[in-house]
């Protein structure tokens, strides 16, 4: 028997095969697409050279070897339902690819990954069949180019070269841009492998759809460009992109008939066997939960790995909807206990060594799934519970669908993903409107205000200003780099107007009161990125007649840059000389700001755990605000300790060291990356703290020279945002500056009318507060010896009405405890009797305590009766006991005529 060939080393091969013939290795990008909000995850390894196809992005090689981490499920659309009932979906899968940039082509291209396949891997040849290009229309060429080198591929039989069309064989970008016909390689595991014998119309053959042939390997060239449905020219240089399904080949190579059984996920499903205590056999039948714990718990470790934290939106849902998809499988063989943390255990194990990233967040990952997996199972007991009800009246009235409200409800209240309440829903026969569910999120988050997680991409009118930079580029007014940007220099520089853009027309020039934008040849001014927000100043002529306030400023479209305001007064031209000149007290501001947030990222993570990821920040002239992964509050302790170590960096005033250095050498050497930037291959580094930097981030945003600048910081507030992400807000400068001064100032005042020095204010306050409260119990003490002393003068004359002794008493801000004193005591001096002690307090509200003797009791007289009936007319409530009752009420012009009525309930 020959030693199985294992999956990390099969993934190192191909890297390696390519690096021998000059490839430069790229490392896989994040599964969160940099700046691209069209597109939820990274699904295809060319994601990451998408610029490059496009010809806005350079890279300092022409040939590249990667595998990329893809993930290919999103809300409304995904193939979620296959992960688990088959052997080849995935939710997170590997994508091996090699890339030519306008360097070698289709002989080079084939005749490798011919060599690859049969000569490294040894593949059998005979079972190996190749597709090309024919177009079904007639209309593109036919690629004999490819077919001729495949014809001279040694060992590959000529009938196994076969032709197909567009739908297989040609790729398209999009409706417009680089595209061109493929060749993809196909593996013939043998007949008995076909599952549609019984389809008559079946044909088995390559494309045929069943699982007899498996598509290995897409070889894409690229060398048209479409401009048009009907219009397609030639690209000036040729590309080859290629992309090689990992799980599959590696499922080929170790000659298993299902992705699972590789040794990518054979060790997850053996310790998801291990917790469960089930058997093989057991397993065998049960395979389903295997699959799907082991797919979604390899994919939730990589998303976390790449900062995507359990949640609500966007990517975030998808991370929670598979981790408790997983954790519902896995009650389903018996595994109640948070389980994942161990499987993702082995992940770390299995990819680690390739995806370094998974070690350095180990900890990480296995605390949010459990944390996850927690929450989910203190809450799924109640959904799963409610679906079943809705399940029988389905029953009864023969609905086969879930309405989108009630799924929708199962989510928002009970945490049941949809896919859960689908999964649970299709074991039973029935289904869920899925189109109703979208529309209740949706209803939902109009309601609550919540925005939407992915907008379109940049605004309509880009196509508009693309036509300007082509015109400015053609009359030599621009480079074809576009416009010069750079903020970090000056902030006062001299440029020229290139263009006026007026009511979505171009102008020759505007005059004071008009708005517009415009464009000059340079500029100084930032524009939003990274949570900084752009910067706002004036353009104005040179000999300072002409003034242009600048307000916003934003990038519509490649290359171009324009600035928005309005003229203050004069004339702005086309072709004017100007300066260009930043407001330099809110870029200070900015400035300030922005250096205090990298300190917080740094002091953060020193004081709460390396587990602190940056997950949003906001950097403003009067404030900065920084979201980050951490499961609960932090302390009073915390937060102080965080501000103190802030201001301690910045009174150590260290410079601000920035670079410019390649991507990985950057990376290599420790610098954090923000989660959801795109990083071309060239950044700037941002370090703090000296040799040996306790600060150290890849930045584009602009800071001050040392961080002695930023004055003072001061958190002015720490809450949550989302579940495990919490939000600090803060200061500095002269914001800072404003609140320390107001409130010493409040401070000053206090102490003031205090009369002392503002270092014993609280001395004094606090002295204050326990004179305080002898003088009330002073008070107290006092009114109640003389509500005494009146008890005891009228007690002598109390009037007697049928042998009944009746006193009534009437008192001023006293307290309650003390009228019922006087009740207790009426009760010990009378043996027959009945007595109203009334008080009127501060608030001019009545109390009012009624006492019977307890030998009246009996005879049918009630205080709590005589409380409710008196408190009536007082206009409030009351009741009690029979010997004790309270009343209330606010009619202080009844009192004494309800007084003097008591006479009545007796008689
Ligand atoms: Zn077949
Ligand atoms: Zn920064």
């Amino acid at each position: 028997m020959t030693t199985i060939i294992t999956g990390n080393k099969i993934r190192e091969d191909f890297i390696n095969y390519f690096k021998q013939k000059g490839h430069t290795f790229v490392k896989s990008s994040s599964l969160v697409p940099g700046g691209d909000q069209t597109l939820l995850f990274t699904n295809a390894g060319m994601v990451q050279f998408k610029d490059v196809f496009l010809g806005t992005d350079n890279r300092h090689y022409t040939r590249a070897v990667n595998s990329q981490k893809c993930m290919r499920v999103s809300g409304k659309h995904n193939d979620l339902d296959d992960v688990g009932r088959d052997d080849f979906h995935h939710t997170f899968f590997e994508m091996l690819g090699n890339w030519s940039f306008a360097d070698y082509y289709k002989e080079e291209a084939i005749s490798w990954a011919w060599e690859l396949l049969t000569s490294l891997w040894g593949l059998d040849k005979s079972k190996l069949w190749v597709t090309c290009f024919k177009d079904e229309k007639g209309e593109i060429p036919t690629d004999e180019e490819a077919a001729n080198n495949w014809k001279i591929q040694s060992g590959l039989n000529p009938k196994h070269i076969v032709y197909f069309g567009r739908k297989d064989n040609f790729w398209e970008m999009a409706e417009t841009g680089p595209c061109g016909p493929s060749s993809e390689i196909h593996f013939d595991m043998g007949e008995e492998f076909c599952d549609k014998k019984d389809d008559k119309a079946h044909i088995c053959g390559v494309n045929g759809d069943c699982r007899r042939f498996l598509e290995l390997w897409n070889l894409v060239f690229i060398q048209y460009n479409r401009l048009g449905p009907d219009e397609l020219v030639s690209l000036p240089t040729f590309h080859v992109d290629t992309g090689m399904g990992f799980e599959r080949i590696v499922s080929v190579l170790q000659n298993v008939d299902s992705n699972y059984k590789t040794d990518l996920f054979l060790p997850l499903i053996d310790i998801v066997m291990k917790l469960s205590g089930q058997s093989v056999e057991e397993r065998k039948k049960n395979f389903t939960p295997y699959r799907v714990i082991a797919d979604h718990c390899r994919a939730a470790s990589f998303l976390i790995a790449d900062g995507v934290v359990p949640g609500n939106v966007g990517r975030n849902y998808v991370c929670r909807m598979i981790i408790r998809r997983a954790s519902r499988f896995g009650s389903k063989i018996g595994l109640d206990i948070a389980f994942l943390g161990k499987v993702a255990e082995k992940v770390v194990e299995i990819y680690g060594d390739a995806y370094p990233e998974l070690k350095k967040n180990r900890n990480t990952i296995i605390e949010s799934l459990t944390r996850e997996e927690k929450r989910f199972h203190n809450t799924v007991e109640g959904g799963l519970t409610i679906l079943d009800t809705y399940m029988a009246s389905m029953k009864n009235s023969g609905d086969r669908k879930l309405d989108g409200d009630h799924a929708f409800e199962l989510y928002a209240t009970h945490g049941l993903p949809l896919e859960i309440t689908k999964d649970v829903l299709r074991e039973k026969g029935f289904d869920v409107d899925q189109d109703g569910f979208f529309k209740a999120m949706e209803k939902h988050r109009v309601n609550s205000g919540a925005g939407k997680e992915f907008g379109p991409l940049g605004g309509e009118d880009s196509e508009f200003y693309s036509e300007i930079s082509s015109q400015l580029e053609d009359s030599g007014s621009l480079e074809t780099s576009g416009i010069i940007f750079d903020p970090y220099s000056s902030l006062s520089i001299e440029t020229e107007i290139l263009s006026i853009i007026k009511d979505n027309h171009t102008v020759t020039s505007i005059s004071a009161g008009e708005e517009a934008e415009i464009v000059i040849g340079s500029t100084n001014f930032y524009i939003e990125s990274g949570g900084q927000v752009s910067d706002s100043g004036s353009i104005f002529s040179k000999d300072g007649k002409g003034i242009f306030s600048v307000e916003k400023i934003r990038k519509p479209s490649p290359g171009m840059i324009v600035h928005t305001g309005t003229v203050q007064s004069g004339k702005m031209e086309v072709g004017q000389k100007v300066i260009s000149s930043v407001d330099l007290k809110r870029r200070q501001d900015i400035q300030r700001n922005h250096t205090a947030t990298h300190l917080l990222h740094a002091k953060l993570r020193e004081v709460l755990g390396e587990h602190v990821r940056q997950a949003g920040s906001l950097v403003a002239p009067e404030r900065l605000r920084f979201d980050f992964t951490h499961p609960e509050a932090l302390t009073r302790d915390q937060l102080n300790g965080i501000e103190n170590k802030v201001n301690e960096s910045i009174l150590d005033n260290y410079f601000i060291n920035i670079s410019h250095k390649k991507l990985d050498e950057a990376l290599e050497e420790g610098a954090t990356a923000l989660f959801g930037e795109k990083y071309g291959e060239d950044v700037r580094t941002i370090s703090i703290g000296g040799d040996i930097p306790f600060s150290y981030e890849l930045c584009g945003g602009t800071h001050v020279s040392d961080t002695g600048e930023i004055g003072t910081f001061i958190i002015t507030s720490e809450g949550s945002v989302a579940a495990g992400i919490r939000r600090i807000e803060a200061i500095t400068g002269r914001e800072a500056y404003r609140l320390i001064h107001k409130r010493v100032g409040i401070l000053k005042e206090s102490a003031d009318i205090l009369e002392c020095p503002v270092e014993n204010f609280k001395n004094t306050l606090n002295k204050m507060i326990d004179g305080r409260k002898v003088l009330s119990s002073r008070i107290h003490q006092f009114s109640k010896s003389a509500a005494l002393a009146k008890y005891e003068q009228l007690k002598s004359n109390v009037e007697v009405v049928q042998g009944i002794n009746l006193l009534t008493m009437q008192f001023k801000d006293i307290q309650i405890d003390i009228l019922r004193d006087l009740a207790d005591k009426f009760r010990n001096d009378f043996d027959k009797g009945i007595a109203v002690f009334a008080n009127i307090d501060l608030n001019s509200n009545i109390q009012l305590i009624v006492t019977v003797s307890d030998t009246l009791t009996d005879k049918d007289f009630h205080a709590g009766r005589i409380a409710k009936s008196v408190s009536k007319e007082l206009g409030g409530s009351g009741g009690g006991r029979p010997n004790l009752a309270q009343a209330g009420g606010k009619k202080i012009e009844n009192l004494d005529q309800v007084l003097s009525e008591i006479k009545k309930y007796i008689n």
